[in-house]
């Protein structure tokens, strides 16, 4: 199977060209598929995998439609346990969708300064990364607009978990659409886990790899 099997959109195509993939690995065919066609997912993939991309490239391919809400807020939510991660999913967001027109990419981060956020998200957004413990800051300052989220997507819902930050992941949901399409990718499907997914998934397909 290769990405053009996956009928992503040829920007998209062009941008993991560059990029030197030449085939998707077996997270990104078993998700990229369900996602593109507005499924929930529950997906254990470990660090290593190609699980950004498995994620980032059906947004992507999401946000090449034009929006059906005018606003300024953002389509696409990611939320990370840590800033290094959030990074670097806000690189691979850049990176995959350089040559779409509508991929604007914010990262809201703990410990960064409020002035130079509070300015960011008073432009308009396509994908906003965060941690949650400084989103929920600014969704209480209501500085964020969700009226046009299509699609939030948990990384590492494990390590929130562990952290103790699933408090705060599910308040951020409840500020969001209720008719968005919602993914969880985890290293491990454990108890805990699964009573998350039961709050915030949609009958989800899961994917175990
Ligand atoms: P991740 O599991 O998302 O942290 O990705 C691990 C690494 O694999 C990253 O450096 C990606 O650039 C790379 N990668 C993702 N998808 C592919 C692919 N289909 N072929 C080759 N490398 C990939």
């Amino acid at each position: 199977m290769s990405f053009e099997d996956l009928n992503l959109h040829p920007l998209i195509i062009k941008a993991i060209q560059e990029s030197g993939y030449t085939a998707p690995t077996p997270i990104q065919k078993q998700a990229i598929p369900e996602l593109i066609s507005g499924a929930d997912i529950i997906a254990s993939a470990q660090t290593g995998t190609g699980k950004t991309a498995a994620f980032m490239l059906p947004a992507l391919h999401h946000l090449a439609e034009p929006p059906k809400i005018r606003s300024r807020g953002p389509r696409v939510l990611v939320l990370t346990p840590t800033r290094e991660l959030a990074e670097q999913v806000s690189n691979a967001a850049k990176k995959y969708g350089k040559f779409l027109p509508r991929t604007k990419v914010i990262s809201i981060l703990g410990g960064m300064p409020y002035p130079l956020q509070n300015k960011m998200l008073s432009q308009s957004v396509d994908i906003l990364v965060a941690t949650p413990g400084r989103l929920i800051d600014h969704i209480q300052r209501g500085r964020i607009d969700f009226s046009r989220l299509q699609m939030l997507i948990l990384d590492e819902a494990d390590r929130m978990l562990d952290m103790g930050f699933i408090a705060d992941v599910e308040q951020i949901a409840s500020a969001t659409p209720k008719d968005k399409q919602t993914v969880m990718f985890s290293a491990t499907l454990d108890g805990g886990i699964e009573k998350i997914a039961t709050r915030l998934l949609r009958s989800p397909k899961r994917i175990q790899i």
